[in-house]
This record gives C-alpha cells, sequence and structure tokens, in this order.
C-alpha cells in the first residue's frame, strides 16, 4: 500500500454536505466554488484578470451544482463534494452517498438550531462513523445563537462539538470570525464577495471569552495528543500545529467535531471552513481499507487504497447528461482506471469499455487520462453499470455493495 506522505491522496478530500432544508446548503455550497474556483483560476493562469471581472463572469456563466459530485481546488487540496440528500425521505441515498464520503459538513442554522430532520441523516452518519465539522450559518440573522446551537449539537446528537471559530457579534453586528487554533480575527471585505480576508489581531472586546473558549478546546482536544496534554498541563505555550493535529486525530477518529461559524449570505467564515476541511477532514489513505466481499462465500475481503493495486470502483449514481449521454460515477477504492481501458461488472459479468473519464467541476469537465484509488469521477461509455455495481479489471472477484438503485437514473438540467 502507498503510505508515502506525500502521496497525492493525502490531499484529497471526500465529503458530503448535510443540512436540513433551508440551513444555507445551497448558498454554502455556491460560495465554496465560487472562492475556490477563483483561486484555482489565478494559480492555472495570470491573465491580469481582477477580482470583478471574475465575478461578472461568474455571475453570468452561474455556478450550478447539478452533477453527482463536483471538484473543487483550495490551496493544494482537491475536495470533491458529493451530493447527499438531506431529506428523510431519501434514506436509501443518503446511505448510499456515505458509502462513498470519507468525511463531512453539517450545516445548520443559527436560528433554528437541530432540527429533526437533520437528526436522522446525523444519526446515519453517527452509524458510518462519519468523521464530521460542524458550520453554524446565518449568524447574521436575528435570534442568531451559536451557544445554543452549539448546545444543540452536543445533546440532540450526542456529539462532541467544539468551537474552533467563535463569532464578533451576532445578528446585523456580525462582524467577523475569530480562529481560535491561531488567534487570529478575520474580517471579509464585502467588495470582493469576502474573498479579500483582513487578519488582525483579536480586539480587546472578545479576548476574554476567546480565550476561555480555546482553554476549553485545549482541555478537550488534550485527549487525542499526549504531547498538547503535556504543554497545557505545564502551562507553556501550544504550537498551532500540534492543536491541529490533536483536532484531526479527534476528527478523523469520530469522537471529537470542531465547530466553524459564518454567514454564507454575507461571504463571512467560509474561508475558514475550507481550511478546516483540509486540516480536520481524512483522506483517503487516513481511512484505510474498505470492507468488501467476496460475492460467492461473502467471507469479507479488505481492499486498500493503493493506486497500484487490483481495479475496484463502485458506481454510485447515474446522470444523463444532454450533450454527452450516460454518466456514470464512480468512487475508485484500489487501482487505477484507465481511460481507453475496459472493465468487468462484478454483478453480472459484463465486460464495457470506458471511454471517457471525467471530472466534474462547477464550470466545467475536465477530461482525465485515468482515475486512482481514493478519487471519484464519472465515466462515459457503459450503457450497463447501475448504482451499487462493483467493477474490477475482471481479475478480483469482489462486491462492495449489497445495495443496488436501477430507478436513480436522473437527467442533469
Ligand atoms: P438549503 O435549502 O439548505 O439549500 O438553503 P439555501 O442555501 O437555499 O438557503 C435558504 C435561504 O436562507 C435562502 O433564502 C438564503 O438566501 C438564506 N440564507 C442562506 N445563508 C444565509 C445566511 O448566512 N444568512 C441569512 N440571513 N440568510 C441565509
Amino acid at each position: 500500500m502507498d503510505t508515502d506522505a506525500d502521496s497525492p491522496l493525502t490531499k484529497i478530500r471526500n465529503i458530503g454536505i448535510m443540512a436540513h432544508i433551508d440551513a444555507g446548503k445551497t448558498t454554502t455550497t455556491e460560495r465554496i466554488l465560487f472562492y475556490t474556483g477563483y483561486l484555482h483560476k489565478m494559480g492555472e493562469v495570470h491573465d491580469g484578470n481582477t477580482f470583478t471581472d471574475w465575478m461578472e463572469q461568474e455571475r453570468e456563466r452561474g455556478i450550478t451544482i447539478t452533477s453527482a459530485t463536483v471538484t473543487c481546488y483550495w490551496n493544494t487540496y482537491q475536495i470533491n463534494i458529493i451530493d447527499t440528500p438531506g431529506h428523510v425521505d431519501f434514506t436509501a441515498e443518503v446511505e448510499r452517498s456515505l458509502r462513498v464520503l470519507d468525511g463531512a459538513i453539517g450545516i445548520f442554522c443559527a436560528v433554528g438550531g437541530v432540527e429533526p430532520q437533520s437528526e436522522t441523516v446525523w444519526n446515519q452518519a453517527n452509524r458510518y462513523r462519519v468523521p464530521r465539522l460542524a458550520y453554524i450559518n446565518k449568524m447574521d440573522r436575528v435570534g442568531a445563537d451559536y451557544f445554543h446551537t452549539i448546545q444543540m449539537i452536543r445533546e440532540r446528537l450526542t456529539l462532541n462539538a467544539y468551537p474552533v471559530n467563535m463569532p464578533m457579534g451576532r445578528e446585523e453586528n456580525f462582524e467577523g470570525v475569530i480562529d481560535l487554533i491561531t488567534m487570529q480575527a478575520y474580517y471579509f471585505d464585502p467588495l470582493t464577495f469576502g474573498y479579500e480576508v483582513k487578519q488582525t489581531t483579536i480586539p480587546e472586546k472578545y479576548l476574554e471569552s476567546a480565550k476561555s473558549m480555546r482553554d476549553e478546546l485545549l482541555e478537550k482536544v488534550s485527549e487525542f495528543s499526549d504531547e498538547l496534554l503535556m504543554l497545557f498541563l505545564e502551562g507553556e505555550e501550544i504550537p498551532v500545529s500540534v492543536l491541529k493535529e490533536a483536532i484531526r486525530k479527534g476528527t478523523i477518529s469520530s469522537q471529537f467535531v470542531p465547530v466553524f461559524c459564518g454567514s454564507s449570505l454575507k461571504n463571512k467564515g467560509i474561508q475558514l471552513l475550507l481550511d478546516g476541511i483540509c486540516d480536520f477532514l481524512p483522506s483517503p489513505l487516513d481511512i484505510g481499507d474498505t470492507q468488501g466481499f467476496e460475492p460467492v462465500t461473502h467471507n469479507p475481503v479488505n481492499i486498500s487504497p493503493d493506486p497500484k493495486g487490483p481495479l475496484v470502483a463502485l458506481a454510485f449514481k447515474v446522470q444523463i447528461d444532454k450533450y454527452i449521454g450516460r454518466l456514470v460515477y464512480i468512487r475508485v477504492y484500489s487501482g487505477t482506471l484507465k481511460k481507453g481501458g475496459s472493465f468487468v461488472n462484478q454483478t453480472n459479468g459484463k465486460k464495457e469499455r470506458v471511454s471517457r473519464i471525467l471530472q466534474m467541476m462547477s464550470n466545467r469537465k475536465n477530461d482525465l487520462d485515468c482515475l486512482h484509488a481514493g478519487d471519484i469521477g464519472a465515466i462515459v461509455g457503459s450503457r450497463f453499470l447501475i448504482t451499487g455495481d462493483t467493477i474490477t479489471d475482471g481479475n478480483f472477484e469482489v462486491l462492495l455493495s449489497k445495495m443496488h438503485f436501477p430507478d436513480t437514473v436522473i437527467s442533469m438540467a
């Protein structure tokens, strides 16, 4: 198995976004795609476009999220956002998306808190032990209460939720966010849609509460790091890297849920959430082996996230694109699927060819030559794959799922 710390797999985050209807999932996802799209563009071409030009182009094009997975880049990380329905009626669909993601963000409204519907989805995520971050949105709304919402998350969802961000003010006085890890205050410039960030020391009036919240955080996460515990007990300064590592360990082991805050509508707080996704949610390597089973005996089979291993992938969604035709979204668990190559459907023994592999971004589709273990993409060329099918190179007898959803073929706009 590829355990190299420099493996590109360490830079992949496969995440879902779970939310009660109206909590702000669409707005938050759009803002994430907006910021990451801008950053990616700047990194790839220095065409001198100003932020305003970019915003105009994006507005004209409209950021659309119609695909089952959308990929974006934040700094050196690749984030695959898997569409995760938040409605009770789609329990089977939720289970299916939980199967392919490695971590999730739960979005809560700072006014409504934990709605009964979120309990169902979060309990499903508890069953799968999905590592999660919580993002408390709408801090600008009348009645917003960050601490009450955190309390509700702790009590109703029985999660160890602790703030890593603290809001500066609330309702119409919500001015920005304090990062309790670095103890810096962040203000997001409304003229650049919150893209430009002013980072300063914490204003005096928030300092005391920020310090006591940080202490609470340190005490809690010292459970996950002996080094932090020692430093904390001795009253020593705690390096940011040590604190981040402790939070990461607690989050990945599903024993801890870091809480972020913001207002997606007012473009505040999302950049810190994006950093949190990269810093605290697991990579496919952190998740490690996936369990499949042998088709005849049903004996368990361990599948390692090794790009050089035998090909094993799961088809988790079929969509019809009006220009391209049938797109099958897959997650590769082991090996590498190549464009032009063939695969065997383990469910019915059918052999098919992959004519294209696509990575769906918010405003374009990238053609890829191959898809490695740990990654998610859409393949073109299959006529028979349906949701729940396992594909291999034909030399490895394994199934990843007992679930089949032949009726989930939907058309894309
Ligand atoms: P979804 O149903 O979870 O996808 O929620 P949407 O993103 O569609 O948001 C629902 C409503 O809440 C819309 O009218 C949004 O404009 C509004 N909204 C989203 N985020 C915020 C926020 O941070 N503050 C305020 N005041 N409204 C928000």
